[in-house]
């Protein structure tokens, strides 16, 4: 999968060199390149923003500069999935994860500021050889669309084939069905400041085991928490 990512702090990327995102950039399983947005202005400041039309407070990022920045990646690339980070945005969720995990290339536009001229997502929107994706983490405001992208970038790439050593541990994640829970998960020492592992997990009773971590799972969920 390629992924490009278009912001006026291409630096902030930096994270997806470590890890699991990593190792699968050095096996060609990712293909990862940040740009930045102010080397597609004309102006000797690099302008990039505005003030809005209608007045209020803060700038608005300028729809100009973002369209000579997308259409240099579909000069060398005829389809893309773009994905413009708002709070404005539908929801992610492991659903829109599994969605673009199948995707070839998916471009995140990250705003700063009040955000992107409205009219860059509706000019793509026309475009047959662009899927327009705009899409919020959550409801709350962070200043730039960088961490969302992050976000939104690896909870996509895990689902890629080869990127998790151990493509089972996807099979009963939280998630992977609308409000599904995960269990509860333990590990060694039995005891840890007077907390015990629940009996059963030490049973070796397969059977028990399922039994209970279904039924925990069920609890959690219901709980949402
Ligand atoms: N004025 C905007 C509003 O109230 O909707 C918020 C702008 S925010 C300070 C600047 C940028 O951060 C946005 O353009 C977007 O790219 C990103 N951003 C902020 N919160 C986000 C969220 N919950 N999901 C996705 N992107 C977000």
């Amino acid at each position: 999968m390629k992924i490009t990512a278009i912001s006026i702090f291409p630096e902030y990327f930096s994270p997806l060199e470590l890890s699991l995102i990593g190792k699968a950039r050095s096996q060609s399983l990712i293909v990862f390149k940040s740009i930045n947005l102010r080397d597609f202005t004309t102006d000797n400041h690099h302008s990039v923003d505005d003030t809005p039309y209608g007045g209020g407070a803060g700038m608005v990022m300028m729809a100009e500069p973002w369209g000579q920045a997308i259409d240099s990646i579909l000069e060398k690339d005829g389809e893309i999935d773009l994905i413009i980070l708002t709070p404005a945005g539908s929801k992610f969720n492991q659903k829109k994860a599994e969605q673009l995990s199948g995707a070839k290339h998916l471009v995140f536009a990250c705003g700063r500021y009040e955000g992107i001229d409205a009219r860059v997502g509706d000019y793509y929107r026309d475009r047959k050889s662009v899927r327009v994706h705009e899409i919020s983490i959550g409801d709350y405001v962070v200043n730039g669309g960088e961490v969302a992208a992050l976000v939104i970038i690896e909870a996509v790439t895990r689902l890629i084939p080869g990127v998790i050593g151990n493509p089972a541990s996807l099979d009963e994640e939280s998630h992977n069905e609308i409000g599904a829970l995960e269990y509860p998960t333990f590990t060694k020492p039995a005891t840890w400041r007077d907390l015990n592992v629940p009996e059963v997990l030490l049973s070796g009773n397969h059977g028990e085991i399922q039994k209970w971590r279904q039924e925990e799972a069920k609890r959690r969920s219901e709980l949402g928490q």
